[in-house]
């Protein structure tokens, strides 16, 4: 359980003898290694080398420049930007680093009013409300649209955020197979023919949570089906688009333009700006009653400091680069890149026999290592050879299902993916993960 693996790192650190807790660090190696420059297509990684000197334990460290491919940096904008930089310098000066105050108090700037205009515009619905953080979005917000007596029906799959919100709303959850319709139907049809008793009043509403790209998958929801059943059922859609908004579609406008799905039918758009966007914070999008309801209810509008200004201004900006508003055409290109990108690269390692999943056209690549222990052997062999790349066990992952989840950018160049796949190739015969015959080599 995850209380058991809590609890190892003490009794570990504890332990007398040295090759355990050289052990436990070779483990620990793979996470949180400290970067020291923006998330760009290369990034300088601090590595930590522990030392055991007559039971002391010492740590050096020493940067390496890596090849990124952990960053969620899909369309290059968590680097310096022509752009959007030079605004996000200007806002910093103007407004400081901080709102030192919540969004009902001071901290409502004009970039903040600006910023939920501009986002509802983009995503396609009548308005907006921006938090500071794209977790605390989901685990927040949740709660204050469902509470006892209503029933959320939420993917298998479904981020840690979206549980938590759902489990601190109070309200009944029912959990349906990843990415299957059909089961989801099974449960719709079960849950409503279960309150028309006489003993049971029916459930006050009904939520459908999902993602628009999965981020330990790198599958597209199916959102056409989806949206269908539950206007049959009349189950509200709650839909996060943290990994496919700016990603994905011809503007980057998401799972919806991709597929064709009217935004009408998604009552609840959420996303985050870390990732296409360069920024931080997460935004709900809805039709203006919910946004004001929101406005009035969600505690951490009421009672949290509001997103800094710059990020909020670094937001602005992405999306006119996006648009093309800044009268370019860098924003078109950029996505068509990241597509580009993403489809030669899933291509190429499921060529050389890797099992990699997730979708076309998705910039999420996790490729199975399957064995818990070669998670940090995977990790450290890459970075060994200038490649960083996020690896990911248990308990994001059931036990043996560890994965390396690769983030495909805009701002890798053609080289740069060649290079990736000779060092995964070789680190792939190394730890024996290459599962199935490689393709011919094409005449
Ligand atoms: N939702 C999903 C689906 C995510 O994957 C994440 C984080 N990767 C979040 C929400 C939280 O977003 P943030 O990291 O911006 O807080």
């Amino acid at each position: 359980t995850n209380d058991n693996l809590q609890g190892y790192a003490p009794i570990c650190l504890e332990y007398e003898d040295f090759y355990m807790r050289r052990a436990y660090h070779r483990v620990q190696d793979c996470f949180a290694r400290p970067i020291a420059s923006a998330p760009d297509a290369w990034v300088d990684v601090l590595e930590i080398n522990w030392k055991y000197q007559e039971k002391v334990l010492d740590r050096t460290t020493k940067s390496r420049r890596c090849l990124n491919l952990g960053s969620y940096n899909y369309l290059g904008f968590g680097s310096f930007d022509e752009y959007c930089t030079p605004r996000v310098i200007e806002s910093l000066k103007k407004f400081s680093a901080s709102t030192c105050s919540s969004r009902v108090d001071a901290g409502t700037t004009s970039v903040h009013v600006e910023l939920e205009e501009c986002v509802a515009k983009y995503v396609g619905k009548h308005s907006a409300i921006v938090f500071g953080m794209g977790y605390a979005t989901n685990s927040f917000i949740i709660p204050v649209l469902i509470g006892k007596g209503g029933l959320i029906i939420s993917d298998s799959l479904n981020h840690s955020s979206i549980i938590n919100g759902a489990r601190g709303s109070g309200a009944n959850i029912r959990i349906f197979q990843h990415n299957t319709p059909s089961h989801l139907e099974k449960i719709l049809r079960e849950e409503i023919a279960k309150r028309q008793t006489k003993t049971h009043k029916p459930w006050t509403k009904i939520i459908v949570i999902v993602e628009g790209i999965y981020s330990m998958e790198g599958e597209i929801c199916k959102l056409p089906e989806i949206v269908s059943i539950c206007k049959k059922y009349k189950a509200y859609v709650y839909l996060d688009e943290a990994h496919s908004i700016g990603a994905i579609g011809g503007t980057g406008r998401g799972v919806c333009e991709l597929l064709g799905v009217d935004t009408a039918d998604v009552d609840i758009m959420m996303g985050t700006f870390s990732k296409s966007f360069g920024s931080c914070g997460g935004y709900i999008a809805g039709s203006k009653e919910l946004i004001q309801y929101l406005k009035h209810h969600c505690p951490s509008h009421l009672y949290a400091t509001s997103i800094s200004t710059p990020s909020a201004q670094q937001i602005i900006s992405a999306i006119q680069v996006i648009l093309g508003d800044d009268g370019s055409n860098r924003g078109a290109q950029k996505l068509a890149r990241i597509r580009e990108n993403s489809n030669y690269f899933r291509t190429e390692l499921r060529n050389m026999g890797f099992k990699v999943l997730g979708d076309e056209d998705s910039p999420v690549m996790p490729i199975m290592l399957y064995n818990p222990a070669k998670i940090p052997a995977f990790s450290r062999e890459c970075l060994r050879e200038n490649v960083a790349i996020a690896v990911v066990g248990f308990p994001a992952t059931p036990l043996m299902l560890g994965r390396a989840r690769i983030c495909i950018s805009a701002s890798h160049s053609k080289p740069d993916l060649i290079k990736a796949l000779e060092v995964i190739s070789k680190v792939g015969d190394l730890t024996g993960i290459k599962y199935f015959p490689a393709a011919p080599e094409k005449q």
